[in-house]
C-alpha cells in the first residue's frame, strides 16, 4: 500500500463509503492522515453505576437487566428504556428511537457505555449513550472528527485506526535540522498525538508541531508571493507634493482627524522610490472610501491610472456612482467592469483604459481577467479586502508595474492574525467615526416580533427607511428559518400602505440594482434583503435594522449588518430577532447588543466561532490553519517566520530536494495558478 492510494483499500471500506470520504475531501490514505480531530472525548475515567454524576461524562460497564418499550412523539413501541447494572447499582439507559434495538440489548448480555448522566424522574438516566459489546469500546483519549452523510464517526475511527501504520511514510515540510533547532518532535509522533494522543502532553506536542508547520508553509507562501509582488522593491513613485489637498479642499464636510492621518501617511507612502503595501483598517462608517479617493485622486494627478476592487456588484456600482460624481467634477474620466457588462461596451472600455482615457477603474472580480489592461497603473485599492484571496490581490498588482497597493478591511483582524495575514504591510487605523454620530441602539428581540414591526411602521411614518435582513431567499423545507420571500409577503400583508421591495443574490443584475437604487433615493420604504447587502452599502435615511434569524449570522457579520443604519444624523436601531436557545447564539446576541467596537467583535467572533469560518477559503483562499493555535502560541509565529526567511534566503525557488514537500504544500495553499516562481 502506498499513501497516495485510494481508500477503497482498507479492510471494510468499499465503494460507498469509499464516496461519503471523498464527499468531505477525503480520497487518499493521505488525506486521510491529515484529516484531524475536531475534539477528544476524555474517556479514561471508568466509573462504577453508582457513581455515575450527572453531567460528568463517564465509561461505565453493566449487564442488561430488563427493558420496556413506550411511545415516542406518537410512535408506538419507537422509545427504548434499558436497564443495566454492574452490582453496585442500577442506570437507565434511554434511546428515543432505538426501539430495534431491543434485539441488541438481550437480558443477561453485558455492554460498555460512554455518555453523559443526567437526572431523570426516576433516578440517574444516560440518554443515547455510545456502546459496545463489553472490552470493545474505544477508551482512553478517543478522537471525535467532522463526519457528515453516511460517514459515522466509528467509520472514521476505525480508518483512522487503520492507517496509523503509514505514519512513518507521510511526506514532512519540517526538515530534520529545524526540527532539531526548535526541538519538535516527529512527525510520526505528532500524527499519533493528534489522533491518538496517550496523554494531554503528548498531544500538546504534536499540536505544537502541526501549528509550526502550518505556519512555516504559510509564511513561506506569503514571503513568496510578496516577493513575486514586488513589495518594498522599486516601483511606481508619484511627484511630490500635496496633491490630495485638491480633493479634500472640494469635500462638503471636514475629515475627521483619523482620516486625514491616514490620508497623509498614504500619500507620502506613494511618493517613496518603492512599491508601498498598505492596509488601512477601519470599522463600517468610519469613512474609508473618502481616504481611497485621495490616494487615487493623487495617483491620477500625478499621471497614473488607479484600479478599485470591490467584492459585490452592487457595492462596486455605489461607488462607481459616487466616483463619477465625485472625480467628474476634476474632469477625470471614470470605468466600470464587472460580470454583468454587455460585450461592446466592455470592449470600448478596455480600449479606452489601455490608451488611458479611463483614469480610474471601479470593478468586482471581472476586473482580474488577462485582457484587462492598463496604459500606466499605479495604485491598486482593494474594498474589503478580506473578501478577497491572496492570489487575486497580486494578479490586479501584475497588470501594473509594481503599482502601489492599498487594501481597506472593515473586518478588523485580531492583532495576532493580522501578523501572520499582513505581517509585511504598512497598516493605518481610522479609529474615529465622523462627527454626530449616534451609536446604534441594538436590542435583542425574542417573541415580541410584532412590536418591532410596529416601531419599524412608526419610523417609516416619520419618513425613514429601513432594512429587513433574512439568512435565506426562498422558503425552505425543514429549516425553521425565514426567508426573504416570506417576509416580503407578510410585509405587505401587514402594511398595505408601506413600500416594500424585495433584493438578494438570486436576483438579475439589473434587478437588483433598479431594487437598491429605488431605496437609496427614498422610494422605497423597506428593503427586505438577504446579505447580498452586506458589505458598503450607505444609506444615510435608512434607520431600522431588523435582521430575522439573528442566530444564523456570525458575530462579524452582524456587525457590518448593523453598520448599514446610524450613517446619518437620525438615532438609528438595530433589532436582533431570535427565537434560538443556543448558547453561542445567545452570547453573539449579547456581545453586538454590548458593543460597537469592531476590534472587540472581531476578538469574540474568533473566540466563539473558531477560526475556519473567519478565515474560509472564501475570504482568505487558506484552509483552517490550527489558528485558534497560533494565537495562543504566538512564539511560533515568529520561529515559524524566522525559519520560512531561511528556507528562501537558502533556496529562493525551493529548488532543492530537502525542500521538495514543502514546495508543494506551499502550491496547494497558494494555487498554482499564479506566479510563485515556483
Ligand atoms: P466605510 O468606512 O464603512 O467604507 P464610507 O466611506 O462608506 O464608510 O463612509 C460612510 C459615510 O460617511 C459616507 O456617506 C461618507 O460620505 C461619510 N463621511 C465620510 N467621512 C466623513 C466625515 N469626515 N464627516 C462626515 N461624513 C463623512
Ligand atoms: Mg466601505
Amino acid at each position: 500500500m502506498n499513501l497516495k492510494d485510494e481508500l477503497t483499500v482498507l479492510k471494510g471500506i468499499g465503494p460507498v463509503k469509499a464516496e461519503a470520504f471523498a464527499k468531505i475531501g477525503i480520497k487518499s490514505l493521505e488525506d486521510l492522515i491529515f484529516t484531524f480531530p475536531v475534539r477528544y472525548e476524555d474517556r479514561r475515567n471508568a466509573v462504577a453505576v453508582n457513581r455515575l454524576v450527572p453531567g460528568e461524562p463517564a465509561v461505565f460497564r453493566g449487564m442488561v437487566v430488563r427493558t420496556s418499550k413506550g411511545p415516542y412523539r406518537g410512535k408506538r413501541g419507537s422509545l427504548l428504556k434499558v436497564t443495566v447494572s454492574d452490582g453496585t447499582g442500577a442506570v437507565e439507559i434511554v434511546f428515543f428511537k432505538g426501539g430495534y434495538l431491543d434485539k441488541t440489548f438481550v437480558r443477561g448480555r453485558c455492554f460498555d457505555f460512554f455518555g453523559t448522566p443526567v437526572s431523570g424522574k426516576t433516578g440517574i438516566q444516560v440518554i443515547h449513550p455510545e456502546f459496545a459489546v463489553q472490552g470493545e469500546l474505544m477508551t482512553g483519549i478517543v478522537p471525535v472528527y467532522h463526519v457528515s452523510g453516511a460517514l459515522t464517526q466509528k467509520d472514521m475511527r476505525n480508518s483512522q485506526k487503520a492507517v496509523r501504520e503509514f505514519y512513518k511514510d507521510a511526506s514532512d515540510s519540517v526538515t530534520p535540522e529545524i526540527e532539531e533547532r526548535y526541538n519538535l518532535c516527529s512527525l510520526e509522533h505528532e500524527l499519533e498525538g493528534l489522533h491518538f494522543p496517550s496523554s494531554r502532553r503528548h498531544y500538546g506536542e504534536a499540536r505544537y508541531r502541526a501549528v509550526f508547520d502550518e505556519v512555516l508553509v504559510l509564511q513561506t507562501g506569503l514571503l513568496l508571493a510578496r516577493t513575486c509582488s514586488g513589495n518594498g522593491e522599486k516601483g511606481v513613485a508619484l511627484a511630490k507634493g500635496r496633491h490630495e489637498i485638491e480633493y479634500t479642499d472640494k469635500l462638503p464636510y471636514t475629515l475627521t482627524k483619523a482620516q486625514k492621518r491616514c490620508i497623509d501617511e498614504i500619500c507620502r507612502d506613494l511618493e517613496k522610490e518603492s512599491s508601498i503595501s498598505r492596509l488601512v483598517q477601519g470599522d463600517v462608517g468610519s469613512g474609508k472610501t473618502v481616504v481611497a479617493e485621495a490616494a487615487i485622486y493623487k495617483t491620477v494627478a500625478c499621471g497614473y491610472q488607479a484600479v478599485l476592487m470591490a467584492p459585490t456588484e452592487i457595492l462596486a456600482r455605489q461607488h462607481f456612482e459616487g466616483f463619477k460624481r465625485n472625480f467628474g467634477e476634476f474632469g477625470i474620466k471614470v470605468g466600470f467592469l464587472s460580470g454583468s457588462v454587455k460585450k461592446s461596451e466592455r470592449t470600448e472600455i478596455l480600449e479606452e483604459l489601455k490608451n488611458g482615457e479611463i483614469q480610474i477603474l471601479i470593478g468586482t472580480h471581472a476586473l482580474i481577467q488577462p485582457d484587462v489592461e492598463f496604459c500606466r497603473l499605479g495604485l491598486v485599492v482593494t474594498d474589503e479586502q478580506h473578501r478577497f484571496g491572496v492570489s487575486q490581490r497580486i494578479k490586479l498588482k501584475e497588470k501594473g508595474e509594481n503599482p502601489n497597493l492599498l487594501l481597506m478591511t472593515a473586518t478588523p483582524i485580531p492583532r495576532t492574525l493580522a501578523v501572520i495575514f499582513y505581517g509585511e504591510f504598512e497598516v493605518s487605523v481610522i479609529d474615529e467615526l465622523p462627527p454626530g454620530r449616534i451609536k446604534v441602539a441594538t436590542k435583542c428581540v425574542r417573541g415580541r416580533r410584532d412590536e418591532c414591526y410596529s416601531f419599524v411602521k412608526n419610523i417609516i411614518d416619520r419618513g425613514q427607511q429601513a432594512y429587513v435582513v433574512t439568512p435565506l431567499i426562498d422558503e425552505s423545507d425543514g429549516l425553521d428559518v425565514r426567508s426573504a420571500g416570506e417576509v416580503y409577503s407578510e410585509l405587505k400583508e401587514k402594511f398595505p400602505s408601506v413600500t416594500i421591495d424585495i433584493v438578494h443574490g438570486g436576483m438579475k443584475q439589473a434587478e437588483k440594482d433598479a431594487a437598491m437604487e429605488c431605496f437609496a433615493r427614498g422610494e422605497t420604504d423597506i428593503l427586505v434583503a438577504t446579505v447580498v447587502i452586506e458589505v458598503g452599502i450607505n444609506v444615510p435615511n435608512a434607520t431600522v435594522m431588523v435582521i430575522e434569524n439573528a442566530e444564523r449570522f456570525g458575530l462579524a457579520q452582524l456587525h457590518q449588518l448593523r453598520g448599514r443604519v446610524g450613517r446619518g444624523s437620525n438615532k438609528s436601531y438595530c433589532f436582533l430577532i431570535t427565537e434560538s436557545e443556543s448558547e453561542t447564539a445567545l452570547k453573539r446576541c449579547e456581545t453586538i447588543e454590548r458593543t460597537n467596537d469592531g476590534f472587540y467583535i472581531a476578538e469574540e467572533d474568533l473566540r466563539l466561532r473558531g477560526p475556519g469560518e473567519i478565515f474560509g477559503t472564501s475570504q482568505h483562499g487558506l484552509p483552517d490553519m490550527h489558528i485558534t493555535a497560533m494565537t495562543k502560541h504566538t512564539d511560533i509565529l515568529e520561529k515559524a517566520k524566522n525559519e520560512a526567511l531561511n528556507i528562501l534566503n537558502e533556496d529562493p525557488q525551493l529548488s532543492e530536494i530537502r525542500h521538495a514537500v514543502i514546495k508543494s504544500r506551499v502550491a496547494e495553499l497558494f494555487g498554482t495558478d499564479f506566479k510563485l516562481n515556483l
